[in-house]
């Protein structure tokens, strides 16, 4: 698919004409990841961060939320319940926490490795190539990390580097492949500026990366950050600015399918959390085939407020996860057992 086709359809409104594009994504996941839903069990680790994101609940700005890290323990006996629930993933994600230590987490890996059969995806940020390898060591198998977007002007407008650093995501994410990791990136949609060409240029370079898993979501507003608060805050808003709707993540899931055939695309909290309803089945019927449920202990997930209302954050993981298996059965799709290794891999190695 050329850019100008990807443009038409991101423009393209009215159910009639969009169903064609939700037809195309559907088939194409039947015929290249098939009918299993994997479950990957999330584990929040900490809400400690050491940046200034623009767009995230988390940055080290915002004095108000509780800040945690959990222990060691308490993430082994997480990672046992997803084992438990029959989730063949655990992915542990946390804020730029550089509480985080390379032994303290390489040990926590080989724990969960001895312990469980289950595949290990981390999502920490960046992170020096040092430690990222002696994770990849210790037998993590994936490294989630979003570009956010492509557009360097708009990306350093939204997440400023810290110190005497530079931040190129796309750099590490290549040189993660490199390091062996099966790896996942994405977007946020609708972020303050993204313009439709911006998102076009996306898209086509999930391609580019030849991505296991992308994921997407909504940008969602959050009071206590710079781009929650727009009136307090001048950024120019383009002729073109790409809406943080649902329709538009439902689109970009749909293209992302249609590009990268073989890769996991999740249907993500954050369009749960735009329609708790249906917009997590609605994800997987338009081109998704991965939910993560969330595993994290209650009073650590109410903190982990990356944007407000996120979803799901009262359910205990045992009730989410039968209610999820239950929605997931009545939509004619299976639950994916094992590891759920990205088909994409299988072309790499
Ligand atoms: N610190 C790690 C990182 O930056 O990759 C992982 C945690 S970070 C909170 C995970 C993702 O949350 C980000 O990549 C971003 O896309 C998403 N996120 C943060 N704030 C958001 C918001 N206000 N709306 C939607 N998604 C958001």
């Amino acid at each position: 698919m050329e850019k100008q086709e990807i443009l038409r359809w991101l423009r393209t409104t009215g159910e009639d004409r969009l169903s064609r594009l939700w037809q195309m994504a559907d088939q194409a996941r039947r015929r290249h990841v098939g009918q299993d839903v994997h479950l990957r069990g999330l584990i929040e680790i900490s809400n400690h961060c050491s940046r200034r994101c623009g767009y995230c609940g988390l940055n080290v700005h915002n004095s108000s939320i509780g800040r945690y890290r959990m222990t060691d323990d308490e993430i082994v006996a997480c990672a046992h319940q997803a084992s438990a629930l029959g989730y063949g993933t655990v992915v542990m994600q946390a804020g730029e926490d550089p509480g985080i230590g390379k032994q303290w987490m390489h040990d926590l890996i080989r724990r969960i490795k001895r312990e469980t059969d289950l595949a290990v995806t981390l999502s920490l940020g960046e992170r020096p190539d040092e430690e990222l390898c002696s994770w990849f060591d210790a037998g993590a198998d994936r490294y989630l990390l979003r570009f956010e977007t492509s557009r360097r002007s708009l990306y350093d407008s939204i997440h400023p580097p810290l110190a005497g650093t530079m931040s190129d995501r796309i750099a590490l994410l290549r040189r993660l492949k490199l390091f062996g990791y099966e790896i996942g990136s994405g977007v946020m949609i609708g972020i303050p500026g993204q313009t439709y060409d911006d998102l076009a240029t996306d898209i086509l370079l999930f391609k580019e990366l030849d991505l296991d898993m992308i994921g997407v979501g909504p940008f969602i507003p959050h009071q206590a950050t710079p781009l929650g608060r727009p009136d307090q805050v001048a950024y120019a808003v383009p002729a073109e600015q790409v809406p943080n709707s649902e329709e538009m993540t439902y689109k970009v899931i749909a293209l992302s399918r249609l590009l990268c055939l073989r890769a996991n695309i999740p249907s993500t909290t954050a369009l749960a959390t735009i329609n708790s309803e249906s917009g997590r089945e609605l994800g997987l019927s338009r081109g998704a085939n991965v939910v993560m449920p969330n595993v994290t202990p209650g009073a650590y997930r109410a903190l982990y407020e990356i944007y407000p209302s996120k979803a799901c954050v009262d359910e205990t993981a045992a009730d989410f996860g039968s209610g999820l298996v239950r929605r997931i059965r009545s939509m004619g799709r299976t639950i994916g057992r094992g590891r759920g290794d990205s088909p994409n891999l299988s072309g790499r190695k």
